[in-house]
């Protein structure tokens, strides 16, 4: 076994704290959206980095980027590694970089080991994970595995009407290569917890053995503009008071199904937007999760119930997206357990409460995730911190299972 190999904790800090600098923000966070000039410049610091690392590095038809390291191996498929470098608006340093730059951290200690694998091991950055500017969430990935058509991709368009393919040509990131032809032997992810329950039970990695489902909702509330002063209340149609009132039920809809159940009302756009007129319009959005999908279809059914019963203004629902839960690859899980005993450091079994590149990718190819704590459970926020130590452990954790998986020899010098 290759148990005492042992990753560069500070040159993987360093490299973070390096792609921070980039759409960095006041708060210590940074602001880097997808296929924005902060994403061009991440991906060409990104490109430099594998390339000194010896590395050829594609992307596909959606940009998604593979840094390959070869193996002795020609026939053997790629060992990858890998998250996103795209973050929130206002986002922290950590969520998703790490998983990158922990894969390109694996390289560069294979190149100092002078270890040679079997199998190639490529690192991986998948375009849009956040969805922040082009909804949903984990697009290319999720058109990788199948999940979405490359046509829906393309057509996404963000708030100022910009559409993702137009900007992936512009960023000069639209390649060849079809979005999903890329092949690989296992997906492995890095990320912090972005919860509270590693740092709240004093462990240090997360074996991750799958994702919880989640249905997105798009929801207009159509009332009727109308003068503030002059108008009664009764007779009003209020789209913002019939939009409060499904906000509440989406709270207690969740409460009902929890503890496991959770759902967010995030966004909200209300017209005209003015102080001395009753709101005609209000547009917002539903998030619900649950680890079994039967449960979430029940939590559909009482958010359809709520919407339909509303009597004030008209209220359209549409579910944009519907992610079932995920079962993380048995051997893929195992080889991150092991690695997690092996170093000693508390651990801990976890289904994931956030979705992740890997969530979509194990609907194609084996795939595991190893999680580390973040201060206060807290992320999407400038604040989000994770100790240096526990990136490291979680680092080590990716490099003894890509070992593993990749069938790992010593180069003869
Ligand atoms: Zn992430």
């Amino acid at each position: 076994m290759s148990s005492n190999h042992r990753i560069n904790g500070a040159r993987l800090w360093q490299s973070i704290m390096e792609m921070a600098r980039i759409d960095a923000l006041p708060g210590g966070g940074c602001g880097r959206l997808t296929l924005s000039d902060g994403d061009l410049e991440a991906r060409k610091l990104f490109t430099r980095w594998c390339e000194d690392a010896g590395c050829t590095v594609t992307y596909d038809r959606l940009g998604n980027m593979f840094a390959r390291r070869e193996g002795r191996d020609p026939d053997a498929l790629p060992i990858a590694i890998g998250s996103h470098l795209d973050t929130q608006p206002n986002g922290g340093k950590f969520d998703g970089v790490y998983g990158v730059l922990a894969g390109l951290e694996v390289v560069r200690t294979l190149n100092d080991l002078r270890l040679e694998t079997d199998a190639p091991i490529e690192i991986v950055n998948w375009t849009n994970e956040e969805g922040a500017r082009f909804a949903p969430a984990m697009l290319c990935s999720g058109v990788y595995a199948g999940l979405f058509d490359l046509e829906f991709a393309l057509s996404r368009e963000d708030a100022e009407g910009l559409s993702f393919g137009d900007e992936l040509e512009r960023i000069g990131y639209a390649g060849s290569e079809p979005c999903g032809a890329h092949q690989f032997g296992a997906f492995l992810e890095g990320h912090i917890e972005q919860g509270p329950v590693l740092e709240a039970n004093e462990e240090v990695i997360g074996v991750v053995t799958g994702g919880q489902g989640q249905r997105w909702y798009d929801v207009t509330v159509t009332g009727r503009d109308a003068h503030s002063g002059s108008t009664p209340m009764q007779g009003r149609s209020d789209a913002l008071v019939a939009a409060a009132r499904l906000v509440q039920e989406v709270q207690r809809i969740a409460l009902a199904y929890g503890p496991d159940g959770v759902g967010t009302v995030g966004e909200v756009h209300v017209s005209p937007n003015s102080r001395n007129t009753i709101p005609g319009e209000v547009r917002f959005t539903i998030d619900v999760r649950h680890p079994d999908d039967a449960v979430l279809g029940g939590m559909d059914n009482a958010i359809r119930r709520a919407a339909a019963e509303e009597q004030e203004a008209k209220v359209v629902l549409d579910m944009i997206w519907h992610n079932p839960p995920v079962k993380f690859d048995g051997n893929c899980v195992g080889a991150i357990e092991a690695a997690a005993k092996n170093s000693g450091l508390p651990w801990r079994r976890m289904v994931s409460g956030a979705g992740h590149d890997a969530c979509q990718v194990a609907r194609k190819v084996p795939a595991a995730m190893v999680i580390v704590p973040c201060r206060d459970g807290l992320s999407h926020n400038e604040a989000e911190w994770a100790e240096p130590d526990h990136l490291e452990a979680g680092c080590n954790v990716l490099l003894q299972a890509a070992l593993t998986l990749s069938r790992q020899m010593v180069l003869a010098s």
